[in-house]
């Protein structure tokens, strides 16, 4: 079913001990903190965590979608959602648009030092007015010589504040999809300025508006053809689908482990939770509803490293990954009582965490009406 081979194993042994070693014991404080160090991207960066997908050429592992799975298989083992999240926004989102779009210089300046963990990237497509419908987004670059001249705003963007460089949608053109091209914005622009978001879940990772004005930016910047940004966009959603899907997987799983730990041990009336039918069937029902996830999950995978198209499936994926999770993470939450509303459990924080996966790359109903236009139910939307 899913494609992992002896060397994703150990792959999956010497991350496995990183994040024992160099991650879980600082999770929790990173939540406070609200980000993860830079210094984490700089060890991940030195051990060739961060180029799984990227590029021999300029120090990637230029492995197929597996290997990613296995990274955020693992980096989720450290139960704070917000890491994989940063790290998938600069190592795969940010990144795969400047392998995909750009020059041989920009690669040169960009991927070699993200690679090595140097450098923080983000990718900014959401604008205040424009979320699912990515073709209306109106951040407008003009261009002024050899600049682009860069005017509007950016929200909910990982890694916004710690990004050093952001790949950022921009209009160019006319209205709708046809005008919108991909910019590496270095954070440094003058006019650039950044708000981080105030958050009820995933603490750990940043996530900020950023606010663009007259920010000129070379033109030799653009990734692909002027007014091409919102194919490369759609393609990029295929890859950030698998990354959600992934994530919310390996949160059902430690979720649905926290439960029946506490089923086992938590007495009532005399007996333990899991002595109660119910408990049971509850959690063997969440339990079969992960692994059809999975199973989704992997076909996905599957088709996607082979080249397939499988827009749809994808969407399924992430449709029934995320969805699922929410409703696990209601049960293995209810299973841990009132603890499960202490800011001190692991179990409430999972379950808030959740709650975003519904909504990032692409929302259920977004991909609702991408599976119905694949299938001929509807038109097929944007997004
Ligand atoms: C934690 C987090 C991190 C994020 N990181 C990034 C990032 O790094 N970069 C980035 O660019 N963006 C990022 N986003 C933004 C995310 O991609 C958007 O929030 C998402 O695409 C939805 O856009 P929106 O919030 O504007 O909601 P809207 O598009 O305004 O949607 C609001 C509601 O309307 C529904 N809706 C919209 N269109 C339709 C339709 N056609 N049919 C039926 N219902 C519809 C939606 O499903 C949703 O329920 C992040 C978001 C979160 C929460």
């Amino acid at each position: 079913m899913h494609g992992f081979t002896e060397d994703h194993d150990q792959f999956r042994q010497s991350l496995r001990s990183f994040v024992e070693r160099e991650v879980t014991p600082h999770a929790v404080e990173w939540e406070h903190e609200g980000q993860v160090p830079r210094a984490l991207f700089k060890k991940l960066g030195d051990l060739g965590f961060l180029g799984v997908r990227l590029p021999t050429d300029y120090g990637g592992a230029g492995l197929d979608f597996w290997s990613t799975a296995v990274l955020i298989q693992e980096l989720m083992q450290c139960g704070s959602v917000g890491v994989p999240v940063a790290i998938m926004a600069h190592a795969e989102f940010s990144t795969k648009t400047i392998e995909f779009g750009g020059t041989d210089e920009l690669k040169d300046k960009y991927l070699g030092p993200a690679i090595a963990g140097e450098v923080i990237g983000a990718l900014g497509v959401t604008e205040p007015g424009a979320g699912s419908d990515v073709a209306s987004i109106s951040t407008k670059a003009v261009r002024d010589g050899d600049d682009y001249v860069i005017n509007g705003a950016k929200t909910f963007i990982t890694n916004g504040t710690i990004s050093d460089f952001i790949t950022t949608a921009v209009r160019t053109g006319g209205p709708g999809h046809g005008g919108i091209s991909l910019i590496v914005v270095p954070a440094d622009t003058p006019g650039l300025t950044r708000r981080r978001l105030q958050k009820i879940g995933t603490h750990s990772s940043d996530t900020a508006e950023l606010f663009f004005d007259d920010c000129r930016v070379p033109v030799t910047n653009l990734l692909g053809q002027e007014n091409g940004g919102f194919k490369q966009i759609m393609q990029g959603f295929e890859g950030e689908r698998l990354v959600l899907s992934l994530i919310a997987c390996a949160q059902m799983r430690l979720m649905w482990n926290a439960a029946r730990e506490h089923g086992q041990t938590r007495k009532a009336f005399g007996q333990s939770l899991l002595d109660f039918q119910v408990w049971r069937h509850r959690l063997a029902d969440a339990l079969t509803s992960m692994e059809a996830a999975e199973a989704l999950m992997y076909r996905g995978i599957d088709m996607y490293v082979r080249g397939e198209p499988c827009a749809a499936e994808i969407s399924m994926s992430k449709l029934f990954c995320t969805e699922t999770a929410v409703s696990v993470a209601r049960e293995c939450a209810q299973i841990h009582g009132g603890m499960s509303h202490m800011e001190e459990c692991q179990m409430g924080r999972m379950y808030r965490d959740c709650l975003a996966f519904t909504i990032g790359a692409g929302t259920s109903e977004v991909l609702r009406e991408i599976i119905a236009g694949a299938t001929g139910l509807s038109p097929e939307r944007s997004r």
